[in-house]
């Protein structure tokens, strides 16, 4: 039997660790915000490159006081990709502004940096690029297009934790990266937990403001901020994590690698890496027009995969006022019925690839 992903076989592998980690907080008596989060904020920012970290309580929220702070709501357009999880969108919609999507790039399942232009009009305020799959977004272009037109780009960052675009690390390329440190993440908290970094003073300490109710000192309030804050136990496990995320993400690569190799003749479309990029391999994403099949010869044979995503935004229900079609956007509907992912991550066992090459060979031959 080997599980898409088994949380637990990551806290064993740290428990010394993590339990002290924890206690150490219990035994503090600071329950709030404290030296905890800001020793991660401080960590996270040097192991991204970043000038500033700020806590935040989950992803969702990152991206949502992201575009908030840039003063983005009701009225304004912000160019995302068609195919990501749904809480890109939702953070857009969230301030009250329009998702805009646009199709991937279909090597790299990213947002096609040729295609943003024509989503562009004069009510678009920002691009959020997302680095799925663990695989860096092309952020050069993307940039080149945003910085002459006034344009913020607001990096999605949730599972790209180390990923290298062009030698550097995701942390500051465009002006602000949110972070989610939710359980299964490549950096995942034993809970809720988020974050935003970047180089820009103003981004930061407007939303170090959002996030604590709109409050520099207690009981002064300049802005309507809401409670989104990162909790210290959560700080202190991502503190004893960080020091485990390259080793992890080379283990990643390791599998990434020998999935390659076992399932180079298997007819599968694999995973493949952009030049200039190192991903994290937070998902192996292959893809299939027999999907469906080859899922349940997997779980035939004892192993879990699953589909990312399976249902396109633009074609969620909470996403009909929108008014598109399902054709509208034929590469994001064609992909979500085609992908699925191999399990994944640094205490998958290192036979899942060959155990995955048997089954779906079997599979062939009996066919
Ligand atoms: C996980 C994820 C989020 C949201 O993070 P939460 O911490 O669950 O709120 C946002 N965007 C992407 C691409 C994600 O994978």
């Amino acid at each position: 039997m080997i599980p898409f992903l088994d949380l637990r076989d990551a806290y064993l592998e740290l428990k010394g660790d993590i339990d002290a980690a924890v206690l150490r907080v219990l035994d503090g008596g600071w329950y709030i915000m404290g030296d905890e989060v800001e020793a991660f904020e401080a960590e996270w920012a040097a192991y991204c490159g970043a000038s500033h970290a700020v806590g935040v309580a989950n992803g969702l929220d990152a991206l949502v006081l992201a575009l908030r702070a840039l003063d983005i709501g009701a009225g304004d357009e912000v160019i995302v990709p068609a195919h990501t999880f749904v809480a890109t969108w939702l953070a857009v919609s969230a301030v009250g502004a329009r998702p805009v999507p646009v199709e991937p790039d279909p090597v790299t399942f990213n947002i096609d940096p040729w295609r943003i232009e024509a989503a562009m009009t004069d009510r678009t305020r920002a691009i959020v690029p997302v680095h799925l799959y663990g695989q860096p977004a092309d952020l050069d272009p993307i940039l080149a297009l945003a910085r002459p037109r006034g344009l913020a780009v607001v990096e999605d960052a949730a599972q790209a934790h180390g990923a290298r675009y062009k030698g550097r690390r995701i942390g500051a390329h465009g002006d602000i990266v949110c972070w989610s440190f939710y359980p299964g993440k490549n950096l995942g908290a034993m809970g809720d937990a988020g974050g935003i970094t970047t180089d820009r003073a103003d981004l930061a300490e407007k939303v170090r403001l959002l996030r604590n109710y709109g409050s520099r000192r207690k009981y002064v309030h300049e802005v309507a901020g809401v409670n989104s804050r990162l909790d210290p136990i959560q700080a202190a496990v991502l503190r004893v994590k960080l020091r485990h995320l390259d080793d992890w993400a080379d283990r990643r690569r390791a599998l990434a690698a020998a999935y390659g190799d076992a399932l180079k003749d298997s007819g599968l479309i694999l995973p493949r890496v952009a030049e200039g990029n190192q991903p994290v391999w937070h998902l192996y994403v292959v893809r299939s027009p027999e999907r469906d099949r080859l899922m349940g010869l997997l779980a035939d044979a004892g192993i879990g995969s699953q589909i990312h995503y399976p249902i396109p935004p633009h074609m969620q229900g909470t996403y009909a006022g929108l008014g598109y079609a399902p054709e509208d956007f034929p590469l994001s509907r064609q992909i979500a019925v085609e992908v699925f992912s191999m399990p994944m991550g640094p205490q998958v066992p290192p036979e899942a690839p060959e155990a995955v090459r048997r089954a779906l060979e079997r599979a062939t031959t009996r066919a």
